[in-house]
């Protein structure tokens, strides 16, 4: 054992921690974070997701579909109509298979990719970034919104703030508007609430989700992410060692700081300095005001602004991309990810078999739910012919969008004499209550209870494979 193990010496790395005294207190007030507009790959990426969504979201409530809203969430007549689909209170299971198959999605992409939900597509990060340009717009760059910020008001910065946050306040209005219109019909709620002639619940709910809007997206921003949002605080559970998020390569990076531009690779690897020249754009550019030269922290929301800084940084001074990048832990230890991994395949599966059964349950419902209630008061009387009858009242409820005329039936008596109406006209949407009394020969019956099936069944051609079929008792003695 007279070999001795080669000493080499480690520059050591420099990490950005808060100062110490700030990280005890936890009442330290909040710094205001000026973000630094930054332009990219994935900038690009992200507004012409922003863009496709918020698209969506302004557009579909304002389609019509069979001469109604298409896209129409109508609490008080407890109806959701999505397109050609109406949900009734009936349809809630169908409501959780696809808030299921949403949350399976959702664990699906985070362990594949992170946050990228937070970063790219959240409602949050879209309507902030919609907030940070307009105020961008009006007050300008990050520098001179600090020094505007800085100075005393007068009336070029009053004039300044009341432009920024009339025009917050008016799209936060207008995204209200459009997102109670999901739930009343839009085209009648801009006109009674700019006439003043919407009902106290309409013009409330609007006001407060715009004071929500203005509020999150313009003053509370990254404390949303950071502190309010269960997501945040959760979504780690699903990482693994090879989940993409945003991280910074330390082994290529440290040491950091500057060096004249010209400064070759041989003369940098001599001593031992990194890629990074520690030009800090990519913690100014960061929504939340992190520093990802830190580590992987539960504030990141993987936006990737950093990612095009420090590219942006790496042309600059004509060294590789991806110094920061959307990596995952393995492939910055050397190694290589993984995506058969056990848990992306059990989300990936659970995935699919919520969405098989989604579909099956969408393709296998029928348009039509009966409900049979026997007359309580009377379990049976006899008719002047002698006959025993039994009292029904019948709900039947249209769950498409069309009016449909149905034919009652009954099976399990015989020779039954039905009074009232077997053949019934209802508007799609409604529930009809239909009364009936059902009269056989007593002779016919050999039990005292016995099992009867309603049949209700659509006469259209179109429709004529739908019918629904519910048991029901009939009594005697
Ligand atoms: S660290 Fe980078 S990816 Fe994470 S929130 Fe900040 S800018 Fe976005
Ligand atoms: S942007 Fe890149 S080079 Fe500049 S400080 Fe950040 S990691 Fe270093």
């Amino acid at each position: 054992m007279t070999e001795k193990i080669p000493v080499k010496i480690v520059q050591p790395v420099k990490i950005h921690q808060p100062k110490q005294a700030d990280h005890n207190n936890h009442y330290t007030p909040r710094s205001h974070i000026y973000v630094r507009a930054v332009k990219g790959a994935l900038d690009n990426f992200r507004r012409f997701f922003g863009l496709v969504f918020l698209g969506l979201f302004v557009i579909l409530p304002w389609l019509q579909f069979n001469g109604q809203q298409a896209v129409l969430f109508n609490i008080g007549e407890q109806r959701f109509t999505i397109f050609s689909l109406t949900l009734w209170p009936q349809d809630l299971t169908l409501l959780a298979w696809i808030l299921i198959v949403a949350a399976y999605a959702l664990f699906f992409v985070t362990t594949f990719a992170g946050r990228v939900w937070c970063g790219f597509m959240c409602p949050q990060t879209t309507w902030t970034f919609i907030f940070i340009w307009i105020e961008e717009a009006i007050e300008g760059t990050r520098n001179k919104r600090i020094k505007l910020d800085q100075r005393p008001m007068n009336f070029d910065k009053f004039l300044r703030k009341l432009v920024k946050h009339g025009l917050w306040l008016l799209v936060a209005l207008l995204t209200a508007l459009i997102f109670v219109g999901y739930f009343t019909p839009i085209d009648a709620l801009f006109i009674d609430f700019f006439t003043f002639n919407s009902t106290f619940w309409v013009t409330s709910s609007t006001l407060f989700f715009a004071l929500c809007t203005y509020g999150n997206a313009g003053w509370m921003r990254e404390i949303m992410c950071t502190h309010i949002c269960p997501y945040a605080r959760f979504q780690s559970a699903m990482f693994d060692k090879d989940t993409l998020t945003v991280a910074y390569d330390a082994a290529r990076g440290e040491s950091r700081g500057p060096r004249p531009r010209k400064m070759d690779a041989e003369t940098r690897a001599g001593k031992s300095i990194g890629d990074c020249v520690d030009c800090n754009l990519c913690v100014l550019v960061c929504p939340t005001g992190i520093d990802i030269r830190n580590g992987l922290q539960y504030e990141c929301i993987d936006c990737g602004k950093c990612v095009d800084a420090c590219n942006d940084t790496m042309d600059k001074m004509r060294y590789p991309r991806g110094l920061i990048k959307f990596t995952s832990e393995r492939q910055l230890a050397g190694g290589k990810s993984n995506i058969f991994r056990p848990k992306l395949v059990g989300y990936a599966a659970v995935l699919l078999i919520m969405s098989g059964l989604l579909v099956v349950e969408l393709f296998s419902r029928v348009p039509l739910a009966v409900d049979i209630i026997r007359d309580r008061n009377t379990l049976y009387r006899e008719t002047n012919e002698g006959l025993i009858e039994n009292v029904y009242t019948l709900k039947i409820m249209n769950k498409s969008q069309f009016t449909e005329t149905y034919e009652v039936s009954i099976t399990g008596l015989t020779s039954p004499q039905i009074t009232g109406q077997t053949r019934i006209k209802v508007n799609g949407g409604e529930v009809l209550t239909l009364p009936i009394s059902v009269a056989v020969d007593a002779y016919s019956l050999e039990e005292a209870v016995t099992d009867i099936r309603f049949k209700i069944q659509a006469t259209s051609v179109e429709n004529i494979d739908v019918s629904a079929v519910e048991p029901s008792k009939f009594l005697y003695k």
